[in-house]
């Protein structure tokens, strides 16, 4: 286990972070049949047109891999790279709000920043996705 790998675990077993980062994110239509048994929630599908990905949308708006309770992802030894890749810091949304890149905790500022923007992104990305489970929920 690498050194962020090894931190981001420390901090969501003290409960410092509820798993934070594990929102929705598009997956392989094919990756998701085969794993069928081990979807943590009911979703909704707002990308159905579409034959080789979807977009899965929980109620909570949280991935359907995530055991909500112990928050451990049920899928981590073949998670998709978006979550192996999370927190090196590549784009905005990429940069955990608790770790730096090298897995050391940011300062109070740096933790701020990082969730200003993350939250600010991700607020967007819930709406739209939202509206797109709404809709697709009433036809
Ligand atoms: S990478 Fe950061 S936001 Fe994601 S679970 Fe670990 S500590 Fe939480
Ligand atoms: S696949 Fe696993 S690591 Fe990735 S968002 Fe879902 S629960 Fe989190």
């Amino acid at each position: 286990m690498d050194r962020l790998a090894a931190a981001c675990h420390d901090l969501v077993e003290s409960g410092v972070c509820e798993a934070d980062c594990c929102g929705p994110i598009p997956m392989p239509r094919e990756f998701v049949k085969e794993r069928e048994d081990l979807i943590a929630a009911d979703y909704t599908d707002t990308l159905p047109e579409h034959e080789e990905f979807m977009f899965p949308v929980t109620d909570d708006l949280r991935c359907i891999f995530l055991d909500g309770v112990r928050l451990e992802c049920l899928v981590h030894a073949e998670r998709p790279d978006v979550c192996r890749k999370f927190g090196d810091e590549s784009h905005a949304q990429m940069c955990c709000p608790y770790l730096r890149s090298d897995g050391t905790p940011r300062t109070k500022t740096e933790r701020k920043q990082a969730m200003r923007e993350a939250s600010a992104g991700q607020k967007k990305l819930n709406s739209y996705l939202a509206s797109q489970r709404d809709t697709k929920m009433a036809n």
